[in-house]
């Protein structure tokens, strides 16, 4: 049996792991709350995945994050997933409950929502067409929050197509599958635009596609925060385009886990912001 009354412990399992910024944003919100706890990085072999999460709540775990190669793997191991982690078909937030049971959700669109909802607080996702690049893990999260939106119809666009087809089997009607070179060509009327793929990141490929037919109504953003002000945001910014940056998804979708590991609604503020970034 787990015993609740010792200090909570939680963290991150991954591999590699050393680049998460998970725990400077868990042990800043600890600090800062005046809790006790402790949140750690963890870099966990996928063969050991299952002994792990075994082990860890009589060690006085009462959760995890988990990032790749575990988030879909934790879902087979999970006693109870929400709907939406077993909809995106990945789980990043564990809970390992009083009862022994591992409660497994994904909070990564809720967190993509909270930071839109934040930052662009009149963006309206009802308001026309949203055009999704990319059909990786990440994308999965963000078609489940868009319909959940009420967003009309979502146009997904991936270098490799028949990924952008599975998804229209797996989320339904409201997906159009573009081809990746016409996409530029689609994004006149768009109201909402997101970049998943990590074209842009530091150390990955340039984003190469053109924004220049971009409404100039619509909302961009961009999952990518290292940089935080990507050559995408920059490009659809020059055209007059109201963006947001990826880095208010990762600070808000931590915020459900923290809370239930440690009984504090943490803030996603400045503070936490320029802790993440090292500022
Ligand atoms: P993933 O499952 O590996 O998917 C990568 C996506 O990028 C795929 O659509 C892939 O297309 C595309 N891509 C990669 N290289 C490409 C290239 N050279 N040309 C065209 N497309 C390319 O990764 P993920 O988990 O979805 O993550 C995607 C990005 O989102 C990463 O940068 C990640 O850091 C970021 N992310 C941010 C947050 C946040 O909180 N802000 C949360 C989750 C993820 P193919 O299918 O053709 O390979």
């Amino acid at each position: 049996m787990t015993n609740h009354s010792r200090i909570p412990l939680a963290g991150v399992i991954g591999s590699p792991i050393a680049h998460s910024r998970s725990p400077v944003l868990h042990n800043h919100w600890l600090e800062r709350y005046g809790l006790s706890g402790h949140y750690i990085p963890m870099d966990i072999a996928q063969t050991d995945l299952e002994e792990v999460l075994e082990m860890l709540p009589k060690m006085g775990f009462v959760g995890l994050n988990v990032t790749l190669p575990h988030k879909e793997s934790v879902l087979k191991l999970a006693d109870i997933v929400t709907d939406r982690a077993a909809l995106i078909g990945a789980a990043n937030t564990l809970i390992f409950r009083a009862d022994g049971k591992i409660h497994a959700d994904n909070t990564d669109g809720y967190g993509f929502m909270a930071n839109l909802r934040q930052y662009a607080p009149d963006w309206d996702p009802k308001s026309g067409p949203a055009m999704v690049f990319g059909a990786g893990g990440a994308a999965r999260a963000i078609l489940a929050a868009l319909i959940d939106a009420g967003v009309p119809e979502i146009r997904v666009t991936n270098r490799t197509r028949p990924r952008a087809e599975a998804l229209r089997n797996d989320f339904g009607a409201k997906i159009t599958v573009v081809d990746w070179v016409q996409s530029p060509h689609q994004l006149w009327d768009a109201a909402t635009v997101v970049n998943t793929t990590s074209l842009g990141m530091t150390g990955k490929p340039p984003f190469t596609l053109s924004l220049a037919e971009l409404n100039p109504k619509a909302l961009v953003t961009d999952l990518v925060y290292t940089p935080l002000q990507t050559e995408f945001l920059t490009a659809a910014a020059a055209l007059g385009c109201r963006t947001v940056d990826g880095l208010g998804m990762l600070l808000h979708q931590a915020a459900p886990g923290f809370e239930r590991w440690f009984g504090q609604r943490p803030d996603v503020d400045d503070e936490a912001r320029n802790k993440v970034m090292g500022i």
